[in-house]
Order: structure tokens, then sequence, then C-alpha cells
């Protein structure tokens, strides 16, 4: 079958599923299926598709019908400046958190070398994104999903920078390790009740482990902060993302745990989505 009537056909399908990005998505899976670029994809119309391609793109245009994000189909997501290895056992990287490491480069932008620690790491996509920018930090990451630490392990790999990470199978409160001049975070902040609500894709397909926040989604945040105000050194900074609507409750929580309030930073959508603070 020629590549412009397996892409027509398959848009179609998911167009018919409700999916917006029918085209879109018909191309990167179409681009998986037969290993090459989208930019093949695009330029190359009248390619013909072998057989055995076909049947597997048939397959991951029927997964992608019932709601599978297509990262988790492909495998992979862009984040920051680099391509990260995925799978469902860990969030897709959003670009909303690339806030985290924009900022976090600008405060440290005269600091040759600090140690930091990053708190449910996931894919790495934070941690590893700023030991790249930067050679002579170290970073930590602590993960509850041995799952993820493998993920994240192969993107340091890849990335190269894993002579400069340690990784932790374990939550923050039980982790005893060192002082530090930087906790970043993007726990699960996702109250209990509202994940019903989210997108169906976010909810049916990734993991809960990264999403739940417990009865007030800050049971995670409200640990976070916690330990870390005896992880950092006096001086340092706790940078975490949150919830649009939890600006107040965090401030209040981090003023209580020895912390103050440097800015609250806002996402493209003009939503608060990171909150930088400093241990007393
Ligand atoms: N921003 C994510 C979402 O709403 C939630 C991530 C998180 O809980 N840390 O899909």
């Amino acid at each position: 079958m020629k590549l412009i009537r397996a892409i027509s056909i398959a848009t179609k399908e998911l167009q018919k599923k409700g999916i917006k990005s029918a085209l879109l998505d018909s191309e990167l899976l179409l681009s998986k299926a037969i290993n090459k670029e989208r930019e093949f994809i695009i330029l190359n119309s009248s390619y013909n598709i072998h057989k055995n391609n076909i049947n597997d793109f048939w397959k991951l245009i029927h997964q992608r019908s019932t709601g599978k994000p297509v990262a988790y189909l492909t495998g992979k997501k862009f984040f920051w400046k680099h391509e990260f290895k995925i799978n469902d056992k860990v969030l897709i990287p959003r670009p909303d958190t690339e806030i985290l490491v924009e900022q976090i480069l600008h405060l440290y932008r005269n600091k040759k070398k600090i140690s930091f620690i990053d708190v449910g790491t996931g894919s790495g996509c934070i941690l590893l994104s700023i030991l790249k920018e930067r050679k002579d930090f170290k970073g930590t990451g602590l993960d509850l999903s041995s799952n993820a630490l493998k993920i994240c392990d192969y993107n340091a790999e890849k990335l190269r920078v894993k002579n400069r990470m340690k990784l932790f199978k374990t939550d923050i409160d039980k982790f005893d390790v060192g002082k530090y001049d930087l906790v970043i975070s993007n726990p699960p902040y996702i109250k209990n009740s509202d994940l019903k609500y989210l997108d169906k894709e976010v909810v049916n397909f990734e993991p809960r482990l990264a999403l739940d926040g417990g009865i007030d989604g800050l049971s995670e945040i409200r640990k976070v902060i916690k330990k870390s105000s005896e992880l950092i050194k006096r001086g340092g900074k706790l940078i975490l993302e949150i919830a649009f609507d939890q600006r107040e409750k965090v401030k209040k929580l981090l003023r209580n745990n020895n912390f103050y309030i440097n800015s609250v930073v806002k996402d493209l959508a003009k939503n608060d989505r990171c909150i930088i603070s400093t241990r007393k």
C-alpha cells in the first residue's frame, strides 16, 4: 500500500474516534511502524509500505483509537532539548514542566557546582535535562517505581550524564543521604476525587502513582516540603511544580517548614505552575 493511502485511512479512522490530532498521530505512528523519521513520511507520499509494516501500523492505529497516548505507542517524548525514552510506567513529560528547568538554569546561571535531588524523577526528564546543561552539577533521582528508575537510567546513559547521577528507589520521607543545594520535584498533586475529571488519555493510561496527590492533592507535596527542610542546606532552594489552585496552600506549608517564598511562576496558559522557595 502507498504511504499516502495508509495515512489517509488511518487519519479518518482516528477522526471517527474523536481524536483531534488524527493526521499528526497517524504520521508519527507510521514513522514508528516503518522505522523512519516523520520527515520521510511527509516527503515520500508514494513510498510503498511493506505488508508487515502495514500490519504493525494498523495495530498502532487501533491502540491509538482506544485513547492510548502517542508517546506511549512510540516509546519516546521530546522534552527541553532531548528525546526521552518512556513507557506507561512513567508520566509523559509535559511542556509545562520545562518551566522548572528554565527557572533552575536561570537561578544557577552563575554557580559552577551544585548538588541537587529530583523527587519522583520518572523518566528523568528534569534531572537529566539539568545535568546535560551544566557539566559540573551532580544530581540524585528518587522514585518509588523501579520501572521508572530503569527508564531514567537508560536515558542517563544515552545522554552520557550517568557518571554525575545517582538513583535511589525510595520515598522522600525515608531518604537521609547527604545535604543538598537544591531539591526539585514535580510530585503527584491531583486531588484523589478529581482524578476522574482528568482527560481520559491521562487518567486511563498514565501511572496513578505519578498523579494521585491524596485527599487534598497535597499529601506528596507536604512530604516533599517537610523532608526537604532537612535535606537542603541553609540558603538552599526548593522548587516545586504545583497545580493551578495550590499556590496559597503550598506557600503556607513552605512558611511553616522554615522556607521563605521567592516567587511563583506561571505557565504559558497563565496558570501558577512553579513555586520557588529558600530554606532559611
Ligand atoms: N500536570 C499533570 C496533569 O494534569 C499532573 C502531573 C502531576 O500530578 N504532577 O496531567
